[in-house]
């Protein structure tokens, strides 16, 4: 009889890429996703450690499945992930109902742990980074699923040690995958129907940088954009430092990638993005929109905001304030600074009460939201290319898709729509979404 795995994932589109590879392998040794804990014979979480609340967040979900290993010795309980790395064997001396810990370099393990713990054998915990070679052979490859979209990991780790970042520490060194393999496989998820990839990794602007005669960066979107059956090209995260005059003229010439970019700016000022160790001031990071913004009229921008860091002062945050206005975000990720322990950042004195941190915080999110309206409202009545992704959740016969700047739009269609790009009007806006109505007409 086949036995099931309930998994939940937290985090970034990393952990999302492990998760499906954690499934892959597990479905070798016999085991089917289920969406509840309450009968699976295994329970796993992988984790995120990037912020505090992730993190305990963890714990909170471990204590959840203790009642169900009361009732079920048998249950296989695991965590992987950003926050078993970190904590390693603690975890399974913390919490006596937790079998197994998997760390971010040690996916590949994990179905040889379950056996393992299956044959009564023990806990188990592998946390240990993997050499450049092994790890090289370990990159998660995909299959085209029946999905429309796919993440395709190119790199993983991260050189930079941003001052208050984890994860450096948790996912190791930056190792780039070759693109001969990146492109064999992007071209076989467009046999089986992808039509759109988001080219993932930590710093994805410096693939290529650390390997004798790899691609640059934009030389492997170059050769995404000639793949046949790949309608649009996507990629995340870049650091702002990193990217290079070459990577600019793609949004001019690539007529594959889309018109939005997310660039994390953590901090307006540069003396905190100095703190930050971030490797670029406020100047530079106003040039690379402009920049990017000459080639591309129409380019949207979205990025990450830390609120809060030590020794952030009032002139600092209006500072940040003030590149808000100037950039004119689509969207922000904005985050409460929070200590990370092992990081530079942790040793440095907090200098801000939380009602400080939280009122900055408030007016940073009322600025953005402005801004942010300013866009989708402007959207309502424009005619835009939507590339048709399946059945919408939200409401009953509705498809649904992403327009270029990566924003949901809900709209009534046939479902042979799915996965071509369909002229869409926009009617409504919403928080998160966006209303459309097919159009009959070309895209204007
Ligand atoms: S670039 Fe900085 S923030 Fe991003 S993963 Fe690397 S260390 Fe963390």
């Amino acid at each position: 009889m086949s036995k099931t795995v309930y998994l939940e994932t937290f985090g970034c589109q990393m952990n999302i890429v492990d998760s499906e590879r954690i499934i892959d392998l597990l479905a070798q040794i016999g085991y089917h996703q289920v969406d509840s804990a309450d009968n699976a014979d295994l329970v796993l979480l992988n984790t995120c450690s990037v912020r505090d609340r992730a993190e305990r967040k963890v714990y909170g979900h471990l204590g959840r499945f203790k009642p169900i290993k009361d009732r079920r010795p048998d249950l296989i309980v695991g965590v992987g992930g950003c926050v078993a790395q970190q904590e390693g064997e603690k975890l399974l001396e913390k919490i006596p109902h937790l079998d197994i810990v998997f760390g971010t370099h040690n996916v590949h393990k994990l179905p040889e742990m379950v056996l393992k713990v299956e044959g009564a054998e023990g806990r188990f915990q592998e946390t240990g980074f993997l050499d450049r070679e092994t790890r090289l052979n370990l990159f998660p490859s995909r299959t085209g699923g029946d999905t429309v979209n796919r993440f395709v990991t190119v790199m993983q780790g991260c050189d930079n040690f941003c001052s208050y970042c984890i994860v450096p520490h948790v996912r190791g060194r930056e190792i780039s995958r070759p693109s001969e393999e990146i492109v064999n496989e992007i071209s076989s998820l467009a046999g089986e129907g992808v039509r759109e990839v988001t080219l993932i990794g930590q710093n994805v602007n410096s693939y290529g940088l650390r390997e004798v005669g790899e691609l640059s960066f934009a030389g492997l979107l170059d050769q995404v954009n000639a793949i046949d059956g790949i309608d649009r090209i996507r990629f995340t995260t870049s650091h702002p430092r990193d990217i290079s005059e070459e990577l600019i003229s793609c949004f001019g010439r690539l007529e594959k990638l889309c018109h939005h970019i997310h660039l994390p700016v953590q901090c307006g000022s540069n003396r905190v993005l100095e703190k930050m160790n971030r490797g670029y001031t406020r100047e530079h990071y106003l040039d690379l929109i402009e920049r990017l913004r000459r080639i591309c009229s129409d380019i949207r921008f979205t990025t990450d905001i830390i609120v809060g860091f030590p020794g952030e002062s009032e002139s600092d945050f209006e500072q940040t304030l003030d590149l808000v206005e100037k950039v004119r975000f689509a969207d922000a990720f904005t985050f409460l600074y929070s200590p990370r322990p092992g990081t530079a950042a942790a040793e440095l004195e907090e200098t801000l009460a939380p009602e400080q941190k939280q009122q900055r915080f408030d007016r940073l999110i009322e600025t953005q939201q402005k801004i942010s309206l300013t866009f989708w409202q402007g959207d309502v009545g424009r005619l835009v290319p939507v590339l048709v992704e399946g059945e919408s959740r939200q409401a009953n016969g509705q498809l649904f898709g992403r327009t270029t700047w990566n924003r949901i739009v809900n709209f009534t269609g046939t479902s042979d729509m799915i996965g071509q790009i369909v002229p869409v009007r926009i009617i409504r806006n919403f928080r998160n979404s966006q209303l459309g109505e097919v159009e009959k007409t070309q895209v204007a």
